[in-house]
């Protein structure tokens, strides 16, 4: 079935179409990696498909590249951060048991601190 490929109320749409403005360190074709507003580690970046994917349970053959793609770019920027070696943590929420407040799948980067597990 098709999907629509941007939600106009979606704010990480939004963001990815330049319209909402933020911190962005990457950026392709099938991508944004921007900063987290309310950052909870020292590096805290959205790592997000262009194309406007509800949630990890949306996720489908259409979207493989995309998301294989996420991890890829994210361990780039992990790189650029200096946080490949020390350590970093990849971690999507779906759903409202995990806190998933945006309705856009995003994969936060976080690193630069002691990060506890298990998680909250
Ligand atoms: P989650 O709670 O897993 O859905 O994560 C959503 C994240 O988006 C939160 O960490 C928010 O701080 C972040 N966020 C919401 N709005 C913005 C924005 N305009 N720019 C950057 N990060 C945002």
């Amino acid at each position: 079935m098709a999907r629509e490929e941007q939600s106009a109320e979606c704010i990480f749409c939004r963001i990815a179409s330049g319209e909402i403005p933020a911190t962005i360190v990457y950026q392709d074709e099938l991508v944004v990696a921007f900063r987290d507003v309310n950052p909870q580690a020292p590096t805290h970046v959205l790592v997000i498909p262009r194309e406007h994917v509800p949630s990890l349970n949306a996720v489908s053959e259409q979207d493989k590249d995309s998301i294989g793609h996420i991890v890829r770019v994210s361990a780039q920027i992990a790189e650029a951060e200096g946080c490949a070696d020390t350590g970093y943590r990849l971690v999507a929420n779906c759903g409202p048991e995990a806190g998933q407040s945006v309705d856009h799948v995003h994969f936060h980067l976080l690193a630069g601190r002691r990060l506890g597990w298990p998680p909250g």
